[in-house]
């Protein structure tokens, strides 16, 4: 066996990184659409709160007039005098507080509902996609546009309403109050601004790829720590946790190195910024000096101007800033939407079904071809034919990486032929509705059968939906599976998986059996079925697996040939093309490949 997994090709590398994708806003106004009054209502609240907020200030200095008024004597009559503009100032206030409560309310409405909907949209998107599309992705950053990347956009999305509506309101509000004040200085400003933004934007554009790159490289790391826990058992058996700890701190590292460039960018931003902003301030004092000397401009003006322009400064810096986090946000959104609006090459429901009566459960491959998805060029089968005659069992032995697994993969649709067709009853199966396919009349069995963190009961559960409890137990008697269920505490309500009891090997491969047997399967396809299993636990699940058997047409894809002896016809699959067939004895007699196999396995026994 080892000879031949060393001549299993590698594992292909993912695909190469795509392109970045651009922010889908029609995508996006479909999540929008159902929130709009709410949103509508934050967006006027908040421009509300801001326009509150370039007033204060003009209330205040009313305010500190009258004070400043009074107390040059006439304390008598200061409550009386004092009394309107604070009532009005608490009003506004007051008003202030409400909006600002309103909006951030709504926007936290908003933004969970988005959030929410575009959680559940991606989760089943993904959930839909090709088998292909997995072997591309990895788990780990698949399960980041699901988290990471949609919290990112909501908050972006929620601080570009938020600070956005109010920068850019107080903006505004403010260059009017400059312009009162005095036109010309203002007409200055509105020169040097627009350079400096020009210059600002360019820094910000080099330093959102690098953030991109930063995020990417930081999801990279958790998709080696995400694999790395997932398949603890592999890790520890190799004794690996020392190549995975150095595998994992080289990303972090990587990670480290690119996001403190980043800072670093971000810090040189920050502080030729600050350089900016104070020599506006100089040059409006060296311009304003000379303007108070032709006598057009007060010194209070001056102040005035000076304090405004810093109001219009704050917040166009805080605009900068927002502006980056938007970029982030809607590159984060434009990943999701991404993935959202992906179309599976096979859909998972449409097309025909045969009836139940009338379904004999005759596969036939016709000259099929097949190469992976992701390795186009390497054909895995060449012109396979076979027969799978109604309620017989057909093996599949041959070395490993010969194409035996991908025989069943094809026949349950999770990968397209190349070429050639494979017909169920004389129906193209690409004709035939996948899911009824694979939901009614494949039972697949795998080598490593998967459990989910719920009970035995659901778990056996999953192969038919609305199955009786009494099915369920009836499914798992047919799966030498009832004993050792009831032997616990908690019979069918034990909780197995990651949470879980966890089961043997013996006893997961029955409670799969189970759950494949469920849906009474007219074709059942056994992946290495017992190939995991100690002899023990190997007789009594093979006992489980020849019970299902009977009456249903197998395909049986054999490791140990031990197993396979009893089969209706046995095929060596050799280099992607059928090699031989025959039953047993046939084809030992006939002295080639499956005879040398036999003679091998024999000779490894003993
Ligand atoms: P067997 O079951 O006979 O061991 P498989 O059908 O698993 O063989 O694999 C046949 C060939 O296809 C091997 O070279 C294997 O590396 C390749 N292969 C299997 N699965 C994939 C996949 N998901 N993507 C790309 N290549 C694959």
């Amino acid at each position: 066996a080892r000879c031949q997994e060393a001549t299993v090709p590698a594992v292909p590398e993912p695909a190469q990184p795509r392109p970045e994708p651009t922010f889908d806003w029609s995508v996006f106004w479909t999540f929008l659409r159902p929130q709009i009054l709410a949103l509508s209502a934050a967006v006027v609240l908040a421009l509300g709160a801001a326009l509150l907020n370039v007033h204060i200030p003009v209330l205040l200095g009313q305010l500190v007039n009258v004070v400043a008024h009074c107390t040059r004597g006439h304390i008598s009559s200061y409550l009386q005098e004092v009394r309107h503009p604070a009532l009005r100032l608490l009003t506004v206030y007051c008003l202030q507080g409400l909006l600002t409560f309103g909006y951030i309310a709504l926007l936290a409405r908003v933004g969970e509902q988005v959030a929410g909907s575009m959680r559940k949209a991606l989760f089943t998107s993904l959930l839909q996609q090709d088998v292909a599309f997995f072997d591309a992705n990895r788990t780990g950053q698949l399960v980041n546009r699901l988290t990471a990347d949609i919290q990112e956009f909501k908050s972006s999305f929620k601080l570009a309403i938020s600070q956005g509506l109010r920068s850019s309101t107080q903006t505004a509000g403010c260059f009017v109050s400059l312009y009162l004040l005095s036109p010309k200085l203002t007409g200055l400003l509105l020169v040097a601004l627009p350079v400096l933004v020009a210059a600002g934007a360019l820094i910000g554009a080099f330093l959102r790829s690098l953030s991109r790159r930063a995020q990417e490289q930081v999801a990279k790391a958790t998709g080696v720590a995400d694999e790395a826990l997932g398949n603890v058992r592999t890790v520890r058996a190799f004794a690996m946790e020392d190549r995975q700890a150095g595998l994992y701190c080289a990303e972090v590292d990587r990670a480290g190195w690119l996001n403190e460039r980043l800072g670093l960018g971000i810090a040189a931003f920050q502080g030729l910024s600050n350089l900016a902003l104070n020599g506006i301030v100089l040059g409006t004092i060296f311009v304003g000096g000379s303007l108070m000397a032709g006598d057009e401009l007060s010194p209070g003006d001056l102040m005035s101007f000076l304090v405004a322009s810093q109001t219009v400064q704050r917040s166009m810096a805080n605009m900068s800033i927002l502006l980056g986090q938007v970029v982030r946000g809607l590159s984060a959104g434009a990943r999701v939407f991404e993935l959202l609006t992906l179309e599976p090459s096979v859909a998972l429901r449409g097309g025909k079904s045969i009836p139940s009566h009338s379904l004999l459960g005759r596969i036939c491959f016709h000259h099929v071809s097949f190469s992976y998805p992701t390795r186009p060029g390497y054909l895995v089968l060449q012109d396979f034919t076979l027969t799978l005659p109604p309620c017989k069992t057909v093996a599949i032995v041959g070395p490993s990486g010969g194409g035996k697994s991908t025989v069943a993969a094809l026949l349950e649709r999770f990968y397209e032929p190349t070429q050639g067709t494979i017909t169920l009853d004389g129906h193209d199966i690409s004709s035939l509705d996948p899911s009824w396919l694979r939901g009614q009349v494949i039972g697949f069995i795998s080598q490593e059968p998967v459990l989910f963190g719920t009970t035995i009961m659901e778990n056996i559960r999953f192969g038919k939906p609305g199955a009786s409890d009494a099915e369920v137990y009836a499914a798992a008697r047919l799966a030498n599976a009832d004993d050792f269920i009831r032997s616990f505490p908690e019979g069918y309500n034990t909780v197995v998986g990651e949470r879980g009891v966890a089961l043997s090997g013996g006893q997961k491969q029955r409670v799969a059996i189970a759950r494949a047997l469920l849906k009474d399967p007219a074709v059942l396809i056994l992946d290495e079925a017992t190939s995991a299993l100690d002899a023990q636990s190997e007789k009594v699940v093979q006992e489980a697996l020849d019970r299902a058997a009977s009456g249903r047409t197998v395909l049986l894809i054999a490791h140990r040939l031990s197993t396979i002896r009893g089969a209706d016809l046995i095929v060596v699959l050799a280099q992607g093309r059928v090699a031989e067939a025959g039953t047993h004895e046939e084809l030992l007699r006939r002295g080639g490949l499956y005879a040398e196999l036999i003679r091998r396995q024999t000779k490894d026994k003993s």
